[in-house]
């Protein structure tokens, strides 16, 4: 394995078990790796630290193990194993949820969400993507019986530089029975083709949550993808529901995902369109607003213009809100902190002169764990307001 020296006092973070090795930590190398190619990292004094998988980038390496382990099938069932007790001590297991949620289950740059039989597996790296049929191995023997199908769709998370010219496709299986549940509702899971792994799992607890404040309220949700808030807002006993995403595709699936819950009820209506455009010209009745837009900031650098997205957004919403109206306001920008939202919330709120408390602070759920050792991982909050 080839063997990459660190500078004098770059150790410290990983002997804090920080997962990441950034180029500038670098002293030397033995010999340039290819893109994810297993290394070991050594300090400064030629001592062992970590192996994890190579890649050219800032983030130079991504650690597996602090140990010194083989890192092969085994060592896959391991961590999955571990993934997966730990989803059953949440109380999951049943229906959908995250298996594998990258550095939060020690296995940066791997995401494997369950579908009933399905397993939607997403390389996020070089190293993972290369790894990709043992771990596919480690999985079947991990989750046995119950494990039909294993879906990899890694076209748009791998870095388009390392030219691996991957492909989407079944590595177990091949069903195309789409029909996943949550809290005892049903939706289609477009793994083929649809966003992330094929649903936003990170929002099932939001989604509960929405659902208990929905009766006999008039509800729009904003940025409705395949419509999860809307279908839940249907069983809390909206009086109205009414979903608005940019994407076509999306608002036929939602309106699929209604009819397949809520089969003929005309409480549901859904609207391809801008949602900054809707909310200009929208009626001013809905009195339970969800907005919960895709990442304003993907990185450091486009934080100011993020946090001004924001305020811009909640802003029309503080505004237009009946009195007694609830707001769930979410951002799933990892480079916007919890704190720099609730000052962008807070903004907006005070530009529309609305007089708001809030009632809930929203995160990631349990099977999207924070590593203790990366903070970097939180990346979902919300908050839940009542509009005065
Ligand atoms: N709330 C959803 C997830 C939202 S993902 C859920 O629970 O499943 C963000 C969505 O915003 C995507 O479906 C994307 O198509 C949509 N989107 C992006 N830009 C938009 C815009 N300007 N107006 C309306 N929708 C937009």
């Amino acid at each position: 394995m080839k063997q990459i020296y660190l500078k004098r006092g770059k150790e410290d973070s990983l002997l804090r078990f920080h997962p990441w090795v950034f180029s500038g930590a670098i002293h030397h190398m033995d010999s340039e790796p290819e893109e994810g190619e297993l290394v070991e990292i050594l300090t400064s004094n030629n001592e062992y630290i970590a192996t994890g998988h190579y890649q050219i980038g800032s983030i130079m390496v991504r650690i597996l193990t602090f140990e010194h382990e083989a890192i092969n099938q085994q060592f896959y069932e391991k961590r999955l194993q571990a993934a997966l007790d730990v989803r059953y001590a949440i109380g999951l297991g049943d229906e959908s949820f995250r298996l594998v949620h990258g550095e939060g289950d020690n296995l940066p740059g791997l995401v494997i969400d369950i579908y009933d039989k399905t397993a939607v597996m997403q390389a996020h790296s070089v190293g993972m993507h290369r790894d990709r049929h043992i771990i596919a191995d480690a999985l079947k023997n991990v989750l046995g019986d119950r494990l039909e199908n294993i879906y990899y769709k890694s076209e748009t998370t791998l870095p388009y530089k390392a030219e691996l010219h991957q492909e989407n496709g079944f590595l177990l299986g091949g069903s195309t029975q789409d029909i996943a549940s949550e809290n005892g509702l049903r939706f289609h899971v477009d793994w083929l083709h649809g966003q992330k792994t094929g649903f936003f799992i990170d929002q099932r607890e939001n989604r509960k949550l929405l659902g208990e404040y929905s009766k006999g309220r008039k509800v729009l949700n904003m940025f409705c993808y395949t419509g999860g808030f809307s279908f839940y807002a249907m069983r809390g006993g909206a009086k109205l529901v009414h979903s608005v995403d940019s994407s076509q595709k999306a608002i036929d699936l939602t309106n699929a995902n209604v009819e397949l819950n809520f089969p003929g009820d005309n409480r549901h209506k859904a609207f391809a369109e801008d949602a900054f455009k809707f909310l200009d010209n929208m009626p001013t009745d809905y009195d339970l607003i969800i907005l919960d837009p895709p990442a304003f900031a993907k990185h450091k650098d486009a934080l100011r213009n993020a946090l001004k997205g924001y305020i811009r957004l909640n802003k029309k919403a503080f505004e237009k809100i009946q009195p007694g109206g609830i707001l769930f306001t979410f951002s799933c920008s990892q480079a916007v902190d919890k704190n720099q939202f609730r000052t962008a919330v807070f903004s907006a709120a005070a530009a529309a002169g609305r007089k708001v408390r809030i009632l809930h602070q929203l995160h990631q759920p349990a099977d999207h764990p924070i590593n203790i050792y990366h903070p970097e991982g939180e990346y979902l909050k919300g908050l839940v307001l009542y509009v005065e």
